[in-house]
């Protein structure tokens, strides 16, 4: 019986061995409150395997096969309502049967309570059948677990202190309606004029007397065919201040329809437009108008902004393991036909360069697995805790600022992390899919084959959940500002790095304290050049203006240089990010040094390239950007 979970050695490996879920299970279990809680982390773990199997074999028996009939079969829009093909409205039947949707709510709201993780590789095995699918299942359980995690920190759930259990909470309904596959939610950020640029937004909320009303249309909105949409629109005005354009934003669950007296569907989004895609066929991309359209605020008034960041860093981890089943599937495929084609007296799979072109594939899967697989449990440990400080504090001091430390250690890994596996996974998902179609020759390129939908599908990931670009913009500025704010430390650990460079205990030790070398170097060089710029500018400016204008950065202009180089600071952060995590699991498991060296081995020429190209380029084009600027300028 094929099974996308059975037949993957390195995926079973964080479930039998990787994974540490003896504290991501005592948090999920409510510290064991609950009287149907686990009695011990295996049985929870064996529980967890179990769904990872039937998963792993619906992804290969039931998906797999009916992918490019889902490919072929589009979406249509009739009297305002999208239709969708019956080999879609089957499979997401059989996903309801089987429970998935509510994989990870709390058993008191008719989920398996499993852990978030249990869902990323959920969706990993899910999207190595079919991306489009697992994209359009993750706004069920993900819009779900979305309601729930904002009515938490609002406060208006409650819990029954003594087993632990949610006794009411703000959203049920809706979760109600998504566990049972009926409904699910949406995202809806993008307009028309504003995409990367979310303080363009001109969707509008307004409070009457009879609470919120939200106006305005959104583009591009996957699974917006469903009912509950989480919108983000103007309350306030644009502040002056910088990026003041998102600080007036507020969210808002929006139900685009409610029930008639008679029972029919009012609907207050209107459908515009089912989008005719290059991939994802499986995934409704709709647009959506709201005429005053009666509206939930979530959180506090203003703080959209950040309540949809929380969102879409769950979404960006989302996308990572979307982005990892897909280059699971690159892989498969590739050595699949390479292992019985032949050229020129044997397998392709043993010319030199195709061999090297699998093994590349083979070992940047594993690095991204690594890095997915500890993002997501720092950010779900990171969110539980808060949860357990926030309704479950222990009384005794020590062990409450225990409990503190440990959820700021996490909530920095997850930020850290984040953004790298979201523009590394996006970006590999591409490479892959592309080399699949290389390794297939003139059959990748014909459509019976499968391995071009591949790329179709993949080249969606470094534009959606925000750009490859936005998320390098995202990691350059935490980095900077990280070591601006204590350049001291920095400095030391470079020193350290440094240290270990020539006299670390091992060769991987030395290897990878090269890499911190490079990506030291890098950082450094970007910084010195910001303060160069700035001090030299100072010199033409009374000193007594110095502090204020140190404290002023125009990141347009003070940044110039470490914006052009953001991407090649992102993909050398993340290669070294991915290097540090596998050798932490090669400490702990010494088995899987091969993981390590192999990594190791690819990864150092590649840093070395984007150090010296953030290191020695970038004036030519800063100045011609100058110059346009200027011109601009004159030309008003
Ligand atoms: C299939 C699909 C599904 C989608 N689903 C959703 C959804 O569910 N919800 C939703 O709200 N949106 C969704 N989107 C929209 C998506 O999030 C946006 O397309 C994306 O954020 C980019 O915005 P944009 O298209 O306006 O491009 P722009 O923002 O105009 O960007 C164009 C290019 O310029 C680059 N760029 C922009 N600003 C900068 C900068 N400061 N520095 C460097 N480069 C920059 C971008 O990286 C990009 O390469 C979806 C899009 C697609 C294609």
């Amino acid at each position: 019986m094929p099974s996308f979970y059975e037949d993957n050695d390195d995926l079973r490996f964080y479930v039998e061995r990787g994974i540490d879920w003896a504290p991501l299970v005592h948090l999920t279990e409510y510290d064991g409150r609950a009287p149907d809680a686990f009695p011990t982390t295996a049985d929870a773990v064996a529980f967890y395997t179990e769904v990872l199997e039937l998963v792993g074999r619906f992804a290969a028996e039931d998906v797999a096969p009916v992918a490019s009939r889902i490919d072929r079969a589009h979406p249509t829009l009739e009297a305002g309502e999208v239709v969708t093909p019956e080999v879609h409205r089957a499979l997401f039947e059989k996903i309801s049967g089987l429970g998935l949707h509510g994989l990870c709510l709390p058993r008191e709201l008719d989920g398996m309570n499993c852990p978030f993780l249990l869902f990323s590789l959920n969706n990993e095995l899910l999207a190595r059948a079919d991306v489009s699918v697992t994209a359009h299942h993750g706004f069920h359980m993900g819009m779900a677990m979305a309601m729930l995690l904002y009515s938490v920190l609002e406060g208006s759930t409650t819990f029954d202190q003594e087993n632990g259990r949610i006794s009411s909470t703000r959203f049920a309904e809706a979760i109600a309606g998504i566990v049972s596959g009926a409904e699910w939610g949406s995202m809806d950020i993008t307009e028309a004029d504003a995409g990367s640029d979310m303080a363009r937004l001109r969707c509008v909320g307004v409070l009457g007397d009879d609470g919120w009303r939200v106006s305005g249309e959104k583009i591009f909105i996957t699974s917006g065919h469903g009912r509950w949409h989480f919108v983000i629109a103007r309350t306030e005005p644009v502040s002056e201040a910088a990026f003041g354009g998102l600080d007036g934003l507020s969210l808002f669950l929006v139900p685009a329809w409610s029930e008639g007296p008679d029972g029919a569907r009012v609907r207050h989004g209107h459908l515009g437009t089912v989008e005719d895609k290059l991939g994802h066929n499986g995934s409704v991309t709709v647009s959506i108008r709201f005429d005053d359209a009666p509206a939930h605020l979530v959180g506090a008034r203003g703080d959209g902004f950040k309540q949809m960041l929380l969102l879409m860093n769950n979404a960006r981890i989302g996308v990572g393991f979307e982005a990892l089943g897909l280059c699971e599937a690159a892989y498969r495929a590739a050595r699949g036909y390479a292992a019985v084609r032949r050229s020129m007296g044997k397998t392709i799979d043993r010319h030199e360069m195709i061999a090297d072109l699998l093994d590349e594939m083979r070992t940047e899967i594993q690095g991204l697995r690594a890095l997915g697989v500890t993002a997501a449990w720092h950010e779900e440990m990171g969110q539980k805790i808060r949860l357990k400080l926030q309704f479950f504090a222990p009384s005794e001091p020590g062990e409450r600022a225990s409990l503190e430390r440990q959820l700021r250690r996490h909530q920095r890994a997850a930020r850290r992390m984040t953004p790298l596996l979201k523009f590394l996974a996006s970006e590999k998902a591409v490479e892959h899919a592309r080399k699949a179609i290389q390794i297939h020759g003139g059959s990748g390129y014909i459509k019976e084959q499968g391995v071009e939908k591949l790329l179709r599908d993949a080249i969606v990931f470094p534009i959606y959940e925000g750009t490859s670009q936005i998320q390098a913009l995202m990691v350059m500025k935490d980095t900077l500002l990280g070591v601006v704010k204590d350049p001291a430390a920095f400095f030391k650990r470079a020193a350290a790095s440094r240290w270990r460079a020539v006299s670390g205990r091992s060769a991987a030790d030395r290897a990878l304290a090269r890499l911190e070398v490079l990506r030291d170097g890098a950082i450094q060089h970007l910084l010195g050049r910001l303060l160069t710029t700035k001090v030299r500018e100072l010199r033409h400016q009374p000193v007594r203006s110095w502090r204020d204008a140190m404290r002023g950065w125009d990141p347009k202009r003070d940044f110039a240089l470490a914006l052009l180089h953001a991407e090649r600071l992102c993909a050398l952060l993340a290669h070294v990010e991915v290097a540090s995590v596998l050798y932490e699991q090669v400490r702990a498991h010494p088995d899987r040094a091969d993981v390590l060296d192999r990594w190791l081995d690819r990864a150092e020429p590649r840093c070395r390239h984007w150090h010296d190209v953030i290191t020695t380029t970038g004036k030519r084009l800063l100045a011609s950007l100058d110059g346009a600027e200027a011109a601009d300028q004159a030309a008003k």
